[in-house]
């Protein structure tokens, strides 16, 4: 065992979920795009939680409470390290990717936005991405329009440029497809963007497993992602926004903790970024998360990237032996995760066949149905490697592959 396989052999004895059959076959997970599973330190850290700490945060009555707090104000600092931004100020705790472009879609949205401005998106985009842009669009009179893609799954750079002009205020765009596994250039489409006087929002949602991200450096305005794809909790996210941007922008919603002061005739709001997180928040999500974060950067994106593109590499090359498959996405700078049909078979079939012989994978439109009607397919099976996967698990998927082929065509 070289080195990089014995580190990673480690890392995926973290794992419970791995541990168990399915349809009496050892589980193969290939499917950490739509969800990773979460390592041992993540569910002790939650169970933690539950069993000694529960109790309401920001309330500070008494000792439970105020180690609730601090936990949970722990992982805000924790984040705001991780993603290199200049305070904890500047970051919100939402339900997931979704909720966080609802909250910039529609507090940013309603003050920034005018009849007749553009909101650009990418063709490339999960409808998370899509579906708030067009709402805020419709309330306001702006219209929404989508830079093409290349046929190999790349951005059209050329067509973003075209499309740029002083009428666009929003870019908002993927930093990593969840079909294609295009890597976009964050930082030269925000440069971009600003140079027209447009603000960027980067959905984050699959890089931050895969990559180091430094909101810095990239400038970008606003960036997003969900814990559960990154080893943590469902149901918890966070949105990045730039100081000066969050303290003009109002709430996303009303209720506890995001006020200064209530009377029956007014209310005046908490600073940021309280004045975003009404409610009681997800601590669990928080507390998930900083361990989460915890995990990955223990083991080091250097690590993690170089262990990921030799799993995409190895699963390309064998998928590719394999008379009528057809990927979709071949970008130079791509994600571990692979796309493909069976020419002449359903996707669903194909994912069917798979699951039982104990393979995970995604099959359908992935949440993109503009990317599929692009692509010219109802769907695609998904395959997504991560820190877990090994050569074993890549050739019991390329093994189902070619069964599925021999039973559907
Ligand atoms: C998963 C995903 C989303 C949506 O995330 P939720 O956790 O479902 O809110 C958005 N964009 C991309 C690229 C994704 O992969």
């Amino acid at each position: 065992m070289d080195n990089l396989t014995s580190v990673f052999a480690q890392v995926r004895s973290q794992f419970p979920a791995l541990n168990q059959k399915v349809h009496g076959k050892d589980l193969v997970y290939l499917d950490s795009a739509a969800t990773a599973l979460k390592p041992q330190s993540v569910i002790d850290r939650i169970t933690k939680l539950y069993s000694y700490e529960t109790s309401n945060v920001h309330r500070g009555a008494h000792y439970l409470g105020d180690v609730a707090t601090v936990a949970f104000e722990n992982a805000r600092t924790r984040v705001a390290e991780f993603l290199k931004a200049s305070s904890t100020d500047e970051i919100i705790f939402v339900r997931g990717t979704t909720e966080g472009i609802n909250l910039v879609a529609q507090s940013w949205g309603s003050t920034n936005l005018q009849k007749g401005d553009v909101i650009l998106i990418t063709e490339m985009e999960h409808h998370g991405n899509i579906v708030p842009w067009q709402m805020i669009a419709e309330q306001m009179g702006a219209e929404v329009q989508a830079v093409a893609i290349l046929d190999n799954g790349e951005l059209d750079l050329e067509d973003l440029k075209k499309k740029l002009s002083s009428k666009v205020k929003m870019v908002a765009f993927t930093a990593c497809s969840n079909v294609l596994g295009t890597v976009n250039n964050a930082k030269e489409i925000t440069k971009l963007a600003h140079a027209v006087g447009a603000k960027t929002l980067v959905d984050a949602a699959q890089i931050v497993s895969q990559e180091p991200v430094d909101v810095q450096d990239i400038d970008c305005d606003f960036l997003v992602f969900s814990a559960h794809k990154i080893f943590g909790p469902f149901g918890f996210g966070v949105v990045y926004g730039k100081r000066s941007l969050l303290e003009k922008m109002p709430p996303y919603q009303g209720g506890g903790s995001m006020i200064a002061k209530v009377t029956i005739e007014k209310t005046t709001y908490n600073d940021i970024p309280h004045r975003f997180e009404a409610g009681t928040p997800h601590v669990e999500g928080a507390v998930g998360l900083h361990a989460a974060i915890d995990f990955v950067t223990q083991i080091g994106f250097k690590q993690i990237h170089e262990f990921e593109m030799q799993l995409l590499k190895s699963a390309t090359d064998k998928l590719l032996q394999i008379p009528d498959v057809k990927i979709f996405g071949t970008a130079p700078h791509k994600g571990p995760l692979i796309s493909f049909n069976l020419k002449g078979a359903h996707h669903s079939d194909v994912g069917q066949i798979l699951d039982r012989e104990g393979v995970a994978v995604r099959a359908g439109h992935h949440c993109a149905q503009p990317l599929m009607a692009r692509l010219g397919v109802p769907g695609t099976v998904r395959a997504s490697f991560s820190v877990y996967n090994n050569e074993n698990d890549i050739q019991t998927f390329i093994k189902a592959v070619a069964k599925a082929r021999e039973m559907l065509l």
